[in-house]
């Protein structure tokens, strides 16, 4: 399949890579095949068990996922959590140290700092100002992990020098793609050895699966497969349907998700009201430039400030009436959360403070309603 980087083509891949179209029947979609035991020996040679990750509809979506990262190979699992902690403790050994960008996923954070500690893995934590994360990388460094856009004030990670400067040392790099989808932003042609995802957001969608992704060099996601197994984080047939039935869409979703993004960006930028608006598609925003190489298109996240006390960013929640305030991101629906009490809940007022998460920034997920009734009613609930 011959594809651009522009993003031509990707649509085509969403809707027919990996697909697996019933043989008796001829129906054109994936069979959803929820067996967990399969008779022996399976015509493929193989012993088919659902958490060696082997059955039909878990190898479809990880063949249209890897094909949409333009990776060698692809897994998906539980969660994106299952996502993160499976990748890191699947690759990781005590004595191993790990450098992470500073702003992370919430549930990543307490991972770094509660969980991997408990197993004798070193971490630490690097910003994007100048060189900070090659002066913090050890000897023992094996792996750099980044996330970008981050969540939630959408900072842009040069993906292409931190790979760079890693693969001369031999360090793993591995980001967190959630943000961009594989439609905006395809770590892996920047080098990055590993992507992961959680496929609960924009992949699925349509808010109803919950489910993580992992693709990348086979070597590294075949470590990371066994790792799993041990884990247990497997995805359920029907959930993996689901996800593949999502996938097709992604493109088309992503394309309105990004008109979206941009008109609402720049509509809050030019309200009285509102301060501080993180979006990379701004062209002063600090990552604009670097997002600009790097990514196709700048996604539906965004985060802002609502002017005054606290009260009244949330009063001005209070009267919107498309958008849903609700904790997750990347579906179909627009939602908006106050971050210090979501995803950041559980990291310490001091270093919210710190990472600028104050408590008025609101976090929007931007859906793929009509951007002129989104902005209607942003309109009258901040008058
Ligand atoms: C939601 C999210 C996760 C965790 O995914 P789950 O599916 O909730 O486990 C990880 N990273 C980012 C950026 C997220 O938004």
């Amino acid at each position: 399949m011959i594809e651009q980087r522009n993003g031509s083509g990707f649509s085509t891949t969403c809707v027919h890579a990996g697909a697996r179209p019933d043989q008796h029947t001829g129906g054109i979609v994936t069979p959803i095949l929820p067996s967990t035991a399969h008779r022996f020996p399976n015509p493929s040679g193989e012993n088919l068990y659902p958490r060696y990750f082997n059955i039909p509809n878990i190898t479809a979506v990880s063949a249209k996922i890897a094909a949409l990262e333009r990776a060698e190979a692809a897994l998906v699992v539980s969660s994106g959590m299952a996502a993160v902690s499976t990748c890191l403790l699947g690759l990781l050994r005590a004595g191993d140290h790990v450098l992470f960008h500073s702003e992370l996923y919430g549930g990543t954070l307490h991972l770094a700092k509660e969980t991997l500690p408990r197993f004798g893995i070193e971490v630490d934590f690097y910003d994007l100002q100048g060189d900070d994360f090659m002066t913090r990388v050890r000897p023992n460094t094996r792996m750099i992990y980044a996330e970008t856009p981050s969540n939630p004030l959408l900072k842009v990670t040069d993906l292409r020098r931190v790979a760079h400067f890693a693969r001369s040392r031999g360090i793993v790099t591995l980001v967190d793609n959630t943000f961009a989808s594989p439609i905006n932003q395809r770590p892996v042609e920047h080098g990055f050895d590993l992507v992961l995802h959680s496929g609960t957001k924009y992949l699925n969608g349509h808010s109803d699966v919950c489910c993580g992704a992992i693709a990348g060099r086979a070597e590294l996601v075949d470590r990371i497969r066994s790792a799993a197994v041990d884990h247990g984080g497997v995805l359920d047939a029907r959930a993996c349907w689901l996800l593949e039935r999502g996938l097709k869409t992604l493109a088309l979703r992503i394309q309105r998700h990004n008109e979206n993004g941009q008109r609402i960006a720049e509509f809050l930028r030019g309200h009285p009201r509102v301060s501080a608006v993180h979006y990379p598609g701004l062209t002063d925003d600090p990552g604009h430039g670097i997002a600009r190489r790097q990514m196709d298109g700048f996604g539906g996240m965004l985060s802002f400030e609502v002017k005054g006390a606290v009260a009244d960013a949330e009063r001005f929640v209070s009267r919107l009436r498309l958008f849903t305030l609700a904790i997750s991101l990347g579906g179909v629906e627009s939602l908006v959360c106050f971050p210090c009490r979501t995803s950041h809940a559980h990291v310490g007022a001091g270093e919210r403070a710190r990472m600028g998460v104050t408590d008025n920034l609101l976090r929007m997920s931007v859906g793929i309603e009509d951007a002129i009734d989104l902005m209607a009613d942003l309109k009258q609930a901040l008058e």
